[in-house]
Order: C-alpha cells, then structure tokens, then sequence
C-alpha cells in the first residue's frame, strides 16, 4: 500500500513546555480523524508547521524533532518568525481568507506578505521534495499552501498529488481582485486531484482556471500541459457517531442538565462559532434582537446561549470584532433582560468536546448564520448530537453544509427579517415534523461521515491518476526513450523536425512573449551542428519572428504552417503563389468575432488570417468560434481555403499549405535517415501524417494523436533534446 505524506499548515500534534518540561498534545481536528481510518493500512507521515515554543534549547529541539517523527508520525516545517507572521497572518489570515469569504474590505494586498507565502511555501515543499520517495501519494490541505502542489511538480514531475481546499473558493469576479491570482491557480494546477466542499467552488475554480490560464475543461477534468487535473467537489463529514454517541455520556448530560435548569423552562437556541467576522454574529444579534420586539410572547421563554471561541487574536479586525459583539450582547440584554431573565448567554471560551455535545442537545434551536462559510461543522455536529430525538436547525444559505443539509430552516444571513421568522419558525416547528427532518439529515451524515469522505479524496486521487496514464496512451517510456538514442547515434544522416509554440516553449498569453530563452537557442544550435543533422524549426508564426529569434542559428524554417520556407541562412521562398484577395471575404467574419469578444485579436500573415481567442472569455469565444466557422465554411469551399482549430487559434489559410508538405520536404526518405518530429496541436498532426514509418513521432501534450509516442509537456522535449546533443556530441 503506498505511503501518504499529509500536508497542513499546523502539525495536529503540540509542543508546549512547561517548568521546564517539554509535552505533547494531539488536537484531534476533523482532518486527522477522517484520516485515521485511511491510515490504518497504510504508512503515512505527517508534514507541517509545528509551533514549537521559541525558548528551546538545541538540545531540546532535538528531541521535539525526534519524539514528533517516531511516536507521531511528524515531520515538522521550521518557519521564522517573521514569516509565520507575513504567511500566516498576513497573507493567508489578512488576504486569503477575507477575500475567498467575500469580505474584501478587511483584505490587505501587502506586497511583503506574498513574498512571505512564496518562502513558506517554498520550505514546505523542501520538507516534502526530501521525504518523497517514489510511489508516496502526498495530499495537502487548504489555502495556506495554495502554491505547493506546483512546487513540488517542479521538482518530482511524476508525484501523485492531491489539494483540498477547505475554505469557499470565490467566483471569478472576486478572484480576479487578488493581484497574485494566476500564481495561485498554477500552484494548484501542479496537483492531480483539487477538491472542494461544493459544487459551486469547484465551478468556481474551473472558471477562474480556464479564464487565467486558458486550460480547457472537459467535465470537470483541466488538461495543463498534457496532464490533466481533476476538479471536484467532496463535502467533507464529521464523526457522526462519536457525536451521536456522546450525546449520552455522563458528562454531556450534566452539562445539558445544568443548562435546561438554569433555563428554568425557557428554549435555548443554541449558536457557537469561532470569533469571525464570516459567522455573521454580530448580524445574529442584531436579528435576535429584533425578533424579542417582534414576538413579545417569547420575552423571558428563549435564550440565546453563544458560545464565541477566541480566535486569532494577534489580528486586528478579530479584536475589533470582539469589541463590537461584547457591546452588542450588552445591548440586547439591557435592553430586554429581566431579573429572572437574561436574553443572552454568552461564553468566550473553548468548551471540551462532551460539554459541547451537551449544550447541542440540549437546545431546541441551533442557530447558524455564518455570511460566509466553506462547511461549517458546527451545522453537523448539531444534528448528530441531536439525532433520534428533537431540535431545529436555523442554518444560512451561504454555508457549504446548506448544500447537503436540505431539511434545515434556511435562511439568508444578510436578510434580517427572514432570519427573525426563521428563528420563529424554528421554535414552534410541530415535534413530529422536527425528528422527521433530524432523521432525514442524520441518516445522510451517518453515511456521508468524515472516514468515507477520507476513501473517497483517495479513491478520487487514484482515479485521476488512471485518467493521467489513459491520456498518455504511448508515453514515451525510458526503455523507448534509450532506444531513440541508440537510433539517432547509429544513422549518419538524422532530420529534426520541431514545432515551436508548445512544443519547445510553454504558452504566452501574448504570442510576442514566447521568446526563446538562451538554453532552448544554445540546445537548437549544438544539434544543429552536430555533423550530419539538419535541424527544422516549423511553426505557425511568421517569418519576421522565426527570423528575429533563430536567424543567427544554422537552422531551416518554416512559417505560417508550411507558407513560407527557408534554408539555413538563406532567403525565404513562397510554398504557393501570393494572392491575397480572399481576405477581404474573411476579414470581416473574423472582426465580428473580436469585437464580441474582448481579449481577442486578428493576426495577418500572407497566407492566413488567424483568430486568437486565448485572452477572450472562453464561452463567449467558444460561442463565436462555431459562428464564426458556420460563415467560414461556404467561402473556405469557394475559395479552396482551409480552416484549422489549434490552441486557441481559428486560422483561415490558403489550402494545399501546411505543416505536413513543408516537414515532407524537410525529412530524409530513406531509412537510413533517422527522423524525429514533435509537434502539440492539430496543425502538427499533418507532419505526422507525411512521416515514414521508421521515423520517431511524438506528440506533446494529451489526445489523439497520429503520433507514435507521447510526451507530457515542452520540458520533456527539451530534456530529449538534451539527451540527444549529448549522445551525439
Ligand atoms: N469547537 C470546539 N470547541 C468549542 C467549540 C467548537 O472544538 O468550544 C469545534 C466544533 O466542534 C467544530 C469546530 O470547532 O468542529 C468549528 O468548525 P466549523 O467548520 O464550524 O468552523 P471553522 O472554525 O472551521 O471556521
């Protein structure tokens, strides 16, 4: 059974020292009991950020290190001080987490904190690149690591990698606020697997990962640079039985005990939240307020019981929030408290789990309004303390469990007079209908607990990698690879023919950025003159570019997919007598296009007029593509004109020129010439086509292919190229 390296933020083991004596303490958090079921057949280790206490002598971090790996099973991520600060209050606490919550106005886009999230993450993905060993599968948790799937691809290109986001991911349009958004979505497209709570954040991020990085979704699957990346939504459980369970402890019935006297017969709705100001408790109050002065009857028959647990307290806005909901408690209790009545209990605190089960099962209501919030255990947690017998849940629409949790009284937190009925409507709910709705809702969470929710993130991880291996059906494996090699050095006379855009460089999102760096230059110029090959750069582009970037190389070149050819240091020649009246037909069917959709643009060279789109919305453009070839086609027929679909590209050019006669007259004919050619897109396939059969054809990227193999991304071609100057040279 492969070995799991789990990743978060926090270690769920931790060091205190007190008098002088070091102790551990495991938190038990969802993550790790969901976990725990997986683990039992499995070898895992656990890497994250141990907040070890900061007077520790050498010795004694030692023995910290050793005591978390051999009796925890925890490898720990040592941060400075001032990083912890910069990435973990700073960006993930003061930019992440209000902006992915929708509450922009608390963000702060300080430069030094990105800079602080990049370190941290870059000493995550140390820990991990140094524990890896083959056939770990690793699964990273949540936004505070957003960028370590792709740093860790970099390094370990084959690692199984899953990303689980526990927090909303936002709609494109908020997204798109943070200034280091495309970051952010390449780090997570390094993953295999990135998984939500819900659909709609899962939608959300397709959105945000096609408009970013024009990546294409095939239901749910983005295919980058050859590899495909799942997306998908997987709400996660709670224990449901250990809550259940606990309903009936000792302890959780003196605590319900003790509160239901106190009440002195008076209904307890129930809220507890950690001091955020996504959980909307200020707007709660403000809402129970309201329904005491709407329903006189309830005065002195209900009380609110808030249980606040204190949370990052070193932030400004929680202080201030904590402030603010002190206020407001006394406010509402001055306002309607009696000598035998106080509207509003109100607890600042932790509670220990039993005691916490108790106050669910003991109130009629559970009343959670976050405005914002990924899932919201508290939701789950309420109803399996509460199953088989009586209680309501009040539960905000903006919540991820709103998604699951249908039988629920819900409401929009922001909408103050819904919440007010909501809370009435929950209090006088009939018994019966109360634990038809409860049972409803356990017997989901029963079956959908946090251990299924462990095996499913898994099996899903599983099956994304067996999408991977079907996407790449004839990868070019090690044992090919040698033998390519072999190949090349046994023939006196070798012909490499290259695509460029995508084949040799990635994707600009501007064509005039993918110039090529001075390591691809230096690798085309050693094959180049390697004794008897002939290298061939043959590329959609225009002569002007290819001239401007490889001139100086002792290189041939083909522009505009066959239009135009040129050997090494030569002039170029036309493959097809220049007419350019066609495009006077064309042109304004194209024009129409991009004044529909923005981003786009028309470019023009003598035997084509292409259509780029990579920078336009990718439904508008999508849309736009199928008009515009629906007009297309009856010119193209009438005009012996061809229409080609590349990435991202609609490309109207004169028939007869392409890519596979000009590679033709580039390759040796004879097998005792060797061939490769490598090329990413549709256009390529033709090359493919003219090829011989002795000739070694590989295909960049995923999807059908004529090609003989296939490679995952431009890196790897490059890496064969490599091997190749080095064989030869
Ligand atoms: N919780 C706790 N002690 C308390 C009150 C709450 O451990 O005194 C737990 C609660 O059981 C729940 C978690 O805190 O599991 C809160 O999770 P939730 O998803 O509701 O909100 P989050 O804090 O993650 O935003």
């Amino acid at each position: 059974m492969q070995r799991l390296i789990s990743v978060s933020n926090r270690l769920p083991v931790q060091v205190e020292k007190r008098r002088g004596v070091l102790s551990f303490r495991t938190s038990a958090g969802g993550v790790a009991t969901g976990l725990s079921s997986v683990l039992k057949s499995r070898e895992s280790v656990w890497v994250g950020w141990s907040d070890t206490p900061s007077n520790l002598s050498d010795k004694e971090l030692k023995t910290v290190e050793n005591v978390l790996r051999t009796e925890h099973g925890c490898l720990p991520v040592t941060l400075s001080r001032r990083e912890v600060s910069g990435f973990y209050q700073g960006f993930s606490n003061s930019v992440l987490w209000p902006l992915f919550h929708h509450m922009t106005v608390f963000a702060e886009f300080e430069p030094e904190f990105w800079n602080d999230y990049k370190s941290a993450n870059q000493r995550f993905a140390d820990v991990i690149i140094g524990e890896y060993k083959p056939g770990d599968i690793i699964w990273i948790h949540d936004y505070q690591l957003m960028l370590l799937p792709g740093l860790i691809r970099e390094k370990i290109p084959d690692a199984q990698i899953g990303f689980f986001l526990h927090i909303p991911f936002p709609a494109f349009e908020m997204f798109r606020i943070l200034p280091w958004r495309r970051e952010l979505v390449d780090g997570l497209l390094g993953a295999d697997l990135v998984a939500f709570h819900t659909e709609d954040y899962a939608h959300h991020f397709l959105e945000s990962a096609k408009r970013l990085r024009g990546v294409d979704d095939r239901f749910g699957r983005l295919e980058v640079e050859g590899r495909a990346v799942m997306v998908r939504a997987l709400p996660m459980g709670i224990d449901f039985k250990r809550y259940r369970d606990a309903a009936d402890t000792p302890a959780a019935r003196r605590e319900r005990d003790g509160l239901l006297s106190a009440s002195a017969g008076a209904k307890v709705i129930l809220s507890v939240d950690r001091l955020d100001y996504t959980k909307g408790i200020p707007e709660r109050l403000h809402a129970f307020d309201a329904f005491l002065e709407r329903y006189p009857k309830w005065r002195g028959k209900v009380r609110l019981v808030a249980l606040t647990v204190p949370s990052r307290t070193r932030v400004k806005r929680y202080l201030e929030l904590k402030d603010e909901v002190d206020r407001l408690v006394g406010v509402v209790n001055g306002r309607w408290g009696t000598v035998d009545w106080t509207p509003v209990s109100y607890m600042y605190r932790s509670l220990p789990f039993e005691r916490l089960v108790g106050l669910y099962s003991a109130a009629a209501v559970g009343l959670v309004t976050p405005l914002r919030d990924g899932m919201n255990l508290v939701a789950k947690e309420f109803v399996a303390a509460n199953s088989g017998g009586t209680g309501v849940l009040v539960l905000s629409e903006m919540a991820g469990a709103a998604q699951e949790l249908t039988d629920v009284v819900m409401v929009n937190p922001y909408d103050r007079n819904m919440v007010i009925e909501g809370i009435a409507e929950a209090l006088e709910m009939p018994e019966h209908e109360q634990i038809s709705r409860l049972d409803a809702m356990s017997a989901h969470l029963e079956t959908h607990d946090v251990y299924r929710w462990a095996h499913e993130f898994i099996e899903a991880l599983d099956a994304a990698r067996c999408t991977q291996l079907a996407l790449t059906e004839h990868p070019l494996n090690p044992e090919q690879r040698k033998r390519l090699l072999v190949d090349a050095t046994a023939h006196g006379r070798r012909s490499v023919i290259l695509d460029y855009d995508g084949t040799l460089v990635p994707f600009a999102s501007r064509p005039e950025d993918a110039a090529p760096d001075g390591e691809l230059l230096m690798l085309l110029d050693g094959l180049a003159v390697t004794k008897g090959t002939s290298v061939t750069i043959l590329s959609g582009r225009d002569r002007d570019s290819l001239d401007r970037w490889f001139g100086k190389l002792p290189v041939a070149m083909v522009a505009e997919h066959g239009a135009w050819l040129k050997e090494p240091f030569d002039d170029w020649v036309a493959a097809a007598p220049l007419d350019e009246t066609w495009k006077e037909d064309v042109r304004p069917i194209l024009e129409r296009a991009t004044a529909h959709a923005p981003g786009s643009f028309i470019e023009e060279k003598e035997f084509s007029l292409v259509w780029h789109y990579r920078n336009a919305d990718p439904d508008t453009a999508e849309e736009r593509v199928r008009t515009a070839s629906e007009a297309l086609g009856p010119i193209a027929a009438g005009r012996k004109l061809a229409l080609l679909e590349g990435a991202k590209v609609l490309e109207v050019k004169v028939d007869g020129v392409d890519k596979g006669r000009a590679a033709h007259l580039h390759m040796g004919h004879s097998e005792e010439e060797f061939v490769l050619i490598a090329g990413d897109d549709r256009t390529d396939e033709s090359m493919f086509e003219v090829a011989p059969p002795w000739a070694w054809t590989v295909k960049v990227g995923s999807g059908r292919t004529r090609a003989k193999f296939s490679v995952d991304s431009w890196r790897e071609v490059r890496a064969l190229l490599g091997e190749l100057l080095e064989v030869l040279g």
